[in-house]
């Protein structure tokens, strides 16, 4: 019986398992056990990966974001712009700092955040523009730059998924004023567990999160800041710069599956394939596509040993957490219509052609079957 999971870690863990062992076994015994040498090891590693002066290790994707709110001063009676489709952490940070997340449709062809929506989004009490490289795609960087740049307000970036894209040639989570990054053990550049970290060319940011991250101290016991326990893990770190070796050779990969898939599902006319904006590249963290009878065929490839997901089966305004902002359906039909078709087939560094072959036969015979 075939069984092909959506995500799986049996390459890559085999690749790294003599270094994370021996890794693990220096970290043990260098009792370092909370910001020690592996987290600034990381740190500058990660910085240089990404092009940017500055790389703060935090715990996670959630606490990335909402640092780099608090470090901008962002909160009550404040505005933030985001995409209406994306994973609900983004809309979180916004809340969880008592700022109004500001909804805005995606473009159909891309999923990222529609350029062209935001200008009539801007209020006197917007600050922020948080776009999200969705699903591995850099967003529209140019026209997301000079709107930040006509209206004063900060960019902020969520590359949880999208580790090592880049727009005209620049990386990814080095275009904002404050960055984020998660590395959940699923993303393109993920750990051994809850980590993540901020990427910013600024000085006083890259300072001010510092100090935030690790309970408003600088020096211990004098805390100059209403502060969190948000540090990266030393242990975390380290499996971190082993992974990050390999990160640009395993996105090459996902690159290669896609292909393979575009090429293998171009023919289904029941299907709409992923689109590239001319400028961006993906780093593939999922492969999407919209479907027509998406249960049917997602019970379907489940029988033939298939594993899929949704990405993102309600979009953040219809979530029961933000009912309070009485939101309706119909308010952001992209994104409730994305929300209702899209379909996420496995892809993951080891993913083989003859697999991807036979997930692509499968859901060719999908719709021979049922016309
Ligand atoms: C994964 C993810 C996050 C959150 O990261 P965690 O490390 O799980 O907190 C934020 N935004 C997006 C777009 C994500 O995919």
């Amino acid at each position: 019986m075939t069984n092909i999971p959506f995500l799986s870690f049996d390459k890559t863990n085999e690749l790294i398992a003599t270094e994370i062992k021996k890794a693990f076994g220096d970290f043990f015994d260098s009792k370092q056990y909370i910001l020690g040498e592996k987290v600034s090891q990381f740190e500058r590693e990660y910085a240089l990966y990404s092009r940017v002066k500055y790389c703060i290790g935090v715990s996670n994707g959630l606490d990335a974001l909402h640092l780099s709110l608090k470090a901008l001063g962002i909160g009550e009676k404040d505005e933030v712009i985001v995409p209406s489709n994306t994973f609900i952490a983004t809309v979180l940070a916004i809340t969880y700092v008592g700022a109004t997340p500001v909804f805005v449709e995606p473009d159909i062809s891309t999923y990222n955040i529609n350029p062209v929506l935001i200008e009539q989004k801007v209020t006197s009490n917007t600050k922020a523009i948080m776009p999200v490289h969705l699903y591995g795609q850099a967003c529209e960087m140019d026209s997301l730059l000079s709107i930040t740049k006509k209206y004063n307000l900060y960019l902020i970036e969520d590359n949880a998924q999208a580790q090592g894209a880049t727009w005209k040639g620049k990386k990814t989570g080095s275009f904002g004023h404050i960055n984020s990054v998660s590395f959940y053990p699923g993303k393109n550049l993920g750990a051994l567990g809850d980590a993540g970290a901020i990427t910013t060319d600024d000085y006083d940011l890259k300072d001010k999160i510092r100090t935030l991250r690790n309970y408003g101290s600088n020096k211990k016991y004098y805390n100059d800041l209403i502060g969190f326990n948000n540090r990266l893990d030393e242990c975390q770190a380290a499996f971190l710069s082993i992974k990050l070796k390999y990160l640009d050779e395993w996105n090459q990969e996902r690159r290669q599956i896609a292909h393979w898939y575009n090429n293998l599902l171009e023919e289904v006319s029941e299907i709409i394939l992923p689109k590239i904006k001319k400028g961006a590249t993906s780093v593939y963290h999922l492969y999407v596509i919209r479907v027509k009878k998406r249960t049917k065929l997602q019970n379907f490839l489940k029988e033939k040993g298939i594993g899929t997901l949704i990405h993102y089966p309600i979009p953040p305004h219809l979530q029961k957490c933000y009912l309070k902002y009485r939101y309706k359906v119909t308010d952001f039909p992209i994104a409730e219509e994305l929300s209702k078709c899209v379909l996420s087939l496995p892809i993951y560094p080891g993913l083989a052609y003859k697999q991807v072959s036979y997930i692509t036969e499968c859901v060719k015979s999908f719709y021979r079957g049922s016309i």
